[in-house]
């Protein structure tokens, strides 16, 4: 689930977008999970999940680092998760843990997402705050 940050040219923020795939993120239009809007523009500077700075992470971003990544398979997607996470080095907190274990025991990503409504809670806290330090964010 790669979250990425966008620009909202309607009301000016710059939000964070979960996304359930890297499929989805390229494919599907993003709406602003501030106001709606779709006039959305991907900052390309960085991807939250990734984004330390150090050189492991151009290995991450190589698609053939993700070879092994199936996007509708939920223990494939934990498995890349967990790798993600220990690249990074970060402590990504408990909903990443949750997550991460509920995919393992194979549920659906799209499932998980909507019993764990503090994933899209915005302000404060939960995921988004972790990663992104309070921007306004959204679970597409
Ligand atoms: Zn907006």
């Amino acid at each position: 689930m790669p979250i990425y940050e966008y620009t909202c040219h309607d009301c000016k923020r710059r939000v964070s977008l979960l996304w359930r795939s890297f499929a989805d993120a390229e494919e599907r239009s993003a709406a602003c999970p501030r106001c709606g809007g779709t006039n959305l523009t991907r900052l390309m500077s960085r991807v939250a999940v990734l984004r330390s700075e150090d050189s492991r992470m151009d290995d991450l971003a190589d698609p053939n680092a993700m070879g092994d990544l199936d996007e509708n398979d939920p223990k494939s997607l934990a498995r890349f998760m967990r790798k993600m996470a220990s690249e990074t080095g970060e402590d990504l907190g408990p909903e990443f843990d949750e997550v991460v274990g509920r995919l393992e025991a194979g549920e659906d990503p799209e499932t998980i997402e909507k019993s764990m409504p503090e994933l899209a809670a915005g302000e404060g806290g939960g995921m988004g705050g972790s990663f992104t330090g309070g921007d306004d964010f959204g679970v597409m």
